[in-house]
């Protein structure tokens, strides 16, 4: 019986299908039905993680334009200022008398 290649002294229960190292009960990881070792298993891992960002087609990202986020940010903020200024102009002209509300 072969021992396993990570933990020496204990009985290899298979070999990884990607770089044929022994590995025991406890370092064996299985993908697909298939048994790999840790580095391998954790090489998977990573790549399956990394497909979603490096995907340009997706959606998601489509949808986010930070150019047009911020050019939209910029009009909101140009309105509200312009509200405000309103606003304060009517209010101000209230406050001297210029205007007086008609009963
Ligand atoms: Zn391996
Ligand atoms: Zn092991």
């Amino acid at each position: 019986m072969a021992d396993c290649s990570y933990h020496p002294g204990k009985d290899a229960v298979g070999a990884c299908v990607s770089c044929g190292k022994m590995v025991c009960v406890g370092c064996r990881h299985e993908l697909n039905e298939k048994v790999f070792c840790p580095p391998c298993a954790n090489k998977l891992f990573v790549a399956k993680a990394d497909v979603p960002t490096y995907v340009p087609a997706d959606p998601v990202v489509q949808r986010v334009d930070p150019k047009k986020a911020s050019s939209m940010l910029t009009w909101g903020i140009i309105l509200t200022v312009t509200l405000l200024i309103i606003v304060g102009i009517v209010v101000a002209l209230f406050a001297t008398g210029v205007l007086e509300i008609v009963e």
